[in-house]
């Protein structure tokens, strides 16, 4: 079925691992794929960490990669804002996501006198914050939102608020809606990819445990999704295919 397929790329929280455990099979079926010829990427919505964080992360559970393997909601956002040479940025998010940027060399990323605003999942967002972000919103030029997930699963699958719970006061306070969301459903991503690893949509496999981002981000660019769920009753939305377990997906890629 997959006989396309050169590249796979996982999603990360409630695939990979969710919090700080790792979902069974993790690392022995990204060692699996790679050993029979397959480059495993690695893209996920989390803003909070930058890309050297995730890379580390995936280190403790096992995992190698290097950074340039690791796509973020957040690297997106500096990528989108280089893109569009946005110089003077206000940063509603993680420290994470405030070094991304720095890392690319904006440097001024929280002046209140900002004329675009970029905001991710920040776990201690405020009132105070915000005030902040809802004053620049009212004047920006762009308003960039690393995604709008409503929730992830974190330890022991137990659902946390998104992204959403950022984005959405600051859109319904000022009476705008952000210009552009970078991160899944939005398949600039696999976009990217593509652009950089010289690939067509038909060479790219997402797996991923959520239909709304992972699976539907790869309908709307046309690649192959697995759409990997525990839950039975999830699977009444179409992928091309279901796996309950990771190592499932070994069996499509022999050597
Ligand atoms: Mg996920």
């Amino acid at each position: 079925m997959f006989d396309s397929v050169t590249t796979v790329i996982f999603d990360l929280d409630g695939t990979l691992y969710c919090a700080d455990t790792p979902v069974q099979n993790a690392a022995y079926t990204v060692n699996q794929l790679r050993k029979n010829g397959i480059q495993v990427l690695f893209l996920t919505n989390n803003s909070v960490k930058t890309r050297a964080q995730i890379r580390n992360k995936l280190q403790n559970l096992e995992i190698q990669c290097s950074i340039d393997e690791i796509f973020t909601s957040g690297y997106m956002a500096v990528l989108y804002s280089l893109y569009k040479e946005l110089t003077d940025i206000y940063i509603c998010g993680s420290d994470g996501l405030k070094e991304e940027f720095q890392n690319a060399g904006f440097t001024n990323t929280n002046s209140k006198n900002a004329k675009n605003l970029v905001i991710g999942y920040d776990p201690s967002f405020s009132y105070k914050e915000l005030t902040n972000a809802f004053s620049i919103a009212l004047k920006a030029q762009h308003i960039i939102a690393c995604n709008k997930e409503r929730y992830f699963p974190g330890e022991n699958n137990k659902l946390f608020p998104g992204c959403a719970a950022m984005v959405a006061p600051i859109e319904y306070c000022s009476n705008r809606t952000a210009d552009i969301v970078v991160g899944k459903p939005n398949p600039q991503m696999l976009k990217l990819i593509c652009h950089k690893y010289n690939l067509k949509p038909n060479q790219l496999l997402m797996v991923g445990d959520t239909y709304e981002s992972d699976i539907l981000m790869a309908q709307n660019f046309g690649c192959y999704s697995a759409y990997f769920n525990t839950n039975p009753d999830k699977i009444k939305y179409p992928s091309d295919i279901y796996i309950n377990e990771l190592s499932q997906l070994c069996t499509y890629f022999h050597s």
